[in-house]
């Protein structure tokens, strides 16, 4: 059995993983102890250590796949820039005022309602993917302390964006899709090695009981 410990840091008597408080002084456990005694623990039990190593790289790809979104949002910006651009050209000419003759996805516009709308959308864009961007980040940062809510949260972003953008529009779907299928594995191991190390922590705690 793996007993891990470290001193108080009042009382010096040992203080075990799993533990809220001190059990001779009654000093709370701090997060700095905490990682020492998880540290501890990965150094003496392979188990541990293959744990926080899938747990880390779901980490990484968090950050990774925060750098993504932006690469991502200024490539979508600059194509649909161009886009806009074509798209400008064909009103060009026409009166601000006047009824543009095809309704847009079921809505009619007034060529200058609709030269906003075009103008707007790379910029809307670049907003929803820089937001992904910081919201990936933050959970990069979450996942140091709370690494099982932080690795799911970022588990459900990412399918929900990419399943909605694929009932959007299907083409989507194959885009990218060895980055997709390598981010979900990635967060997904992450995911059941953090249920496992928390068990391994829980079945510790017991076993000292
Ligand atoms: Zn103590």
């Amino acid at each position: 059995m793996v007993d891990v410990s470290i001193p108080c840091t009042r009382c010096q008597r040992p203080v075990h993983l799993g533990d809220e408080f001190c059990e001779s002084c009654g000093v709370p456990v701090g997060d700095a102890e905490r990682d020492a005694l998880r540290a501890r623990l990965q150094a003496s039990s392979s188990e541990a250590a293959e744990q926080q190593k899938h747990v880390r790289s779901a980490r990484n790809g968090m950050a990774v796949l925060s750098g993504l979104f932006v690469l991502g949002g200024a490539v979508m910006f600059f194509l649909g820039q161009s886009t806009a651009e074509k798209a400008l050209a064909n009103l060009r000419g026409l009166d601000e005022g006047m009824t543009y003759p095809a309704p847009i996805n079921g809505v009619t516009y007034t060529v200058g309602e609709l030269r906003a709308v075009i103008e707007r959308e790379p910029y809307q864009l670049l907003g929803v993917n820089f937001l992904l961007a910081a919201i990936m980040l933050g959970l990069f940062f979450w996942a140091k302390k709370s690494a099982l809510p932080a690795t799911i949260t970022a588990l459900a972003v990412f399918v929900t964006v990419h399943v909605g953008n694929a009932i959007a529009d299907p083409k989507t779907l194959a885009q990218g899709v060895l980055v997709k299928v390598f981010a979900v594995i990635v967060l997904t191991r992450g995911i059941r090695a953090a249920l496992a190390a928390r068990a391994l922590e829980q079945k510790l705690a017991k076993q000292r009981i």
